[in-house]
């Protein structure tokens, strides 16, 4: 496997958050989205590009703090800081305090990540567990499983089902515990990924 690397905010000149709520750690889930838009990026300058854009279109179209996803990773096999592993996220309505959400750059309905790409996630995965920010037992989940959506497409989530640590059902809270987030006011007209 290869090497993990993060570039960090700075890294994509992403714009400041306008509000960080703070998340506590470790966290029990991680759950895995596609971007379905922006498509797929196989170098630097096109997954920073698409770090952008994905945050121009949470910040000013979305109206949210930032950036809604935890971490991405691209097809350059590197992966992005979005929000961080220790700030509540815009990604999955009810996990966005008790996860970290982790978008794999690309539409992947029909075609499977490359392989770099699906190294970066597991590297950054367990990189989160070793900092101790992620539970070692966390449960992993698609987000269609927690929502009405077709993310993290059909491809890619046959694949996340046989990871280790994939669960059929969430069972780490019981609903009600966890804060259904600033995406959520969105949730009656947008089925966004
Ligand atoms: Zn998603």
């Amino acid at each position: 496997m290869s090497e993990l690397v993060i570039v960090s905010r700075e890294g994509w000149h992403a714009r400041p958050p306008t509000l960080v709520e703070p998340m506590a750690n470790p966290v029990p889930y991680v759950v895995i989205h596609h971007s379905y838009i922006p498509g797929a990026c196989a170098t630097p300058q096109e997954c920073v590009a698409a770090m952008q854009a994905m945050q121009d279109l949470h910040q000013n179209v979305n109206g949210w703090n930032d950036i809604g996803y935890h971490f991405a990773v691209g097809g350059d096999g590197n992966a992005y800081e979005a929000r961080g592993w220790s700030a509540v996220g815009a990604h999955a309505p009810k996990y966005n305090n008790i996860s970290i959400g982790i978008c794999v750059i690309g539409d992947w309905r029909d075609e499977l990540p490359p392989q770099q790409q699906l190294d970066a996630v597991h590297n950054l995965i367990g990189h989160g567990v070793n900092l101790g920010m992620i539970r070692e037992d966390y449960q992993l989940l698609g987000h269609r499983q927690v929502r009405d959506t077709e993310c993290p497409g059909d491809r890619l989530f046959a694949e996340v089902q046989t990871w280790e640590h994939f669960a059929e059902k969430a069972t780490r809270i019981t609903e009600g515990e966890a804060s259904r987030g600033e995406d959520n006011k969105l949730f009656f007209f947008k089925r966004g990924p």
